[in-house]
């Protein structure tokens, strides 16, 4: 019954130091974002005590009745949102409802195809060191070396010499809107089923900003906490509901035991608020406040693969500034701007170097930054960068003004006040 703060120091000091390096750092991991107090606050309660293996109204324990309205609520919420049949809101991950997919229609050995890491895919689909990449035989597809966007001719090509039980679409640094209907044509031809991970647009996908995968994949996988802000967490969608019962039994009891209630509660939150006109208005505001963020950043000399961006996120080619992704991540830390080193298609550096950067606004336009506030963004970021041309090793004088400059904007858009 003691608070945390009484119970333990320890947890509670480094909550705080993490609240305040949110609330003072511009925050501009392209997979995050800030979830409402309310969000928060359902996640934080009762029902983390509750066993309730199974679904709504078929459960192995007793006393799920008021779990099972959370999750029916959930469940109804996101059907609306994405305008589909079926739904599992069960993965604890985006990593987890790929793994159910995988189990719901695969056996090990078979042929998948999914976009490679390097490219802009993710680790779960087909990479050497996950479970996608040992257990399966996965074939990967990239993107075309003049364009830097997915080439469907050649994933075509690709598919028909593979023969894949499984084509994956999406990934986590795609800046390009997908041709959901050509990978179906695709998949039709070679008897694949088609996997959609929409985990960075799925609040494009929700709104309207990205066109929707829903009719065209034979499912859909994704995370709750990227575009969608809510609480970290993943989801299985489908329009077929047979698809859906072996994706059920995937989740449970193929994959996890006990639902995480409490996240589940709080992902009905999300969705409620995803339904709301307000949210509708936050992801335009994203999708404008990037391309304000890419357009800073070919002005002051950077490269944008691609040359922009239709979505949340770009990737900064840092080569004609001399610099490296590793380099750039920490110097940016240091005057109090988050991201990621990233690499970039074709790239000639070591994954833990890179000659990228990966920039996404979501977490930023939540906090209340607009355009204007975006334009000073990259501005503040190119005066570190050229900083760092002048003096590689890290320079103290312009990484300190910047970090000044942020904590200044912080400040006139503070976290949960
Ligand atoms: N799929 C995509 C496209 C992602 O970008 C990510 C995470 O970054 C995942 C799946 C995995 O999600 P999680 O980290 O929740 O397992």
């Amino acid at each position: 019954t003691r608070d945390l703060t009484e119970s333990d120091s320890a947890i509670t000091a480094a909550i705080e130091e993490e609240f305040h390096r949110q609330d003072n750092q511009i925050e501009l991991i392209a997979s995050e974002n800030i979830v409402s107090k309310a969000v928060m606050q359902a996640q934080g309660t009762v029902l983390t005590n509750k066993y309730a293996e199974g679904y709504p109204g078929r459960r192995y324990y007793g006393g799920c009745e008021f779990v099972d309205k959370a999750e029916a609520l959930a469940i109804d919420r996101a059907k609306q949102l994405f305008g589909c049949e079926y739904v599992n809101v069960q993965p604890h991950s985006g990593a987890q409802a790929n793994g159910a997919v995988f189990m719901a229609l695969l056996q090990p050995g078979d042929t998948i195809l999914g976009m490679s890491l390097d490219a802009g895919g993710h680790l779960t689909h087909g990479a050497r060191p996950a479970q996608s990449g040992k257990w399966f035989n996965a074939v990967q597809y990239g993107v075309a070396e003049n364009t830097l966007r997915i080439d469907y001719d050649a994933v075509e090509k690709l598919a028909v010499e593979c023969q894949p039980k499984l084509i994956i679409a999406g990934g986590s640094a795609i800046p390009r809107e997908i041709d959901f209907a050509r990978f179906r044509e695709i998949a039709d031809k070679v008897g694949a089923y088609l996997m959609v991970d929409m985990a960075h647009i799925a609040g494009l996908v929700a709104t309207g900003a990205h066109p929707s995968p829903l009719p065209h994949a034979h499912v859909v996988t994704t995370t709750t906490h990227k575009t969608l802000r809510g609480p970290r967490g993943g989801m299985v969608l489908s329009n077929d509901l047979e698809l859906g019962k072996k994706i059920n039994s995937a989740v449970f009891p193929g994959l996890q035991g006990g639902p995480l209630m409490h996240v589940i509660a709080a992902k009905a939150v999300a969705f409620g608020e995803a339904l709301q006109p307000e949210f509708s208005a936050y992801i335009d505001r994203v999708v404008a406040n990037a391309k304000v963020l890419a357009d800073v950043m070919i002005e002051r000399g950077c490269a944008v693969v691609t040359d922009g961006t239709d979505t949340h996120l770009m990737l900064v080619d840092l080569r004609p500034k001399g610099l490296k992704g590793n380099q750039v991540e920490v110097a940016l830390e240091r005057a109090g701007i988050t991201c990621n080193k990233n690499g970039i298609p074709f790239d000639s550096e070591k994954p833990m170097v890179t000659s990228g950067i990966r920039l996404g606004t979501p977490a930023g336009t939540t906090r209340g930054f607009g355009v204007e506030e975006f334009r000073l963004i990259g501005n503040l970021i190119n005066d570190v960068l050229d900083g760092l041309v002048a003096n590689p090793d890290g320079n103290p004088e312009v990484e300190a003004a910047v970090c000044a400059q942020v904590t200044e904007l912080c400040q006139r858009f503070p976290l949960y006040r």
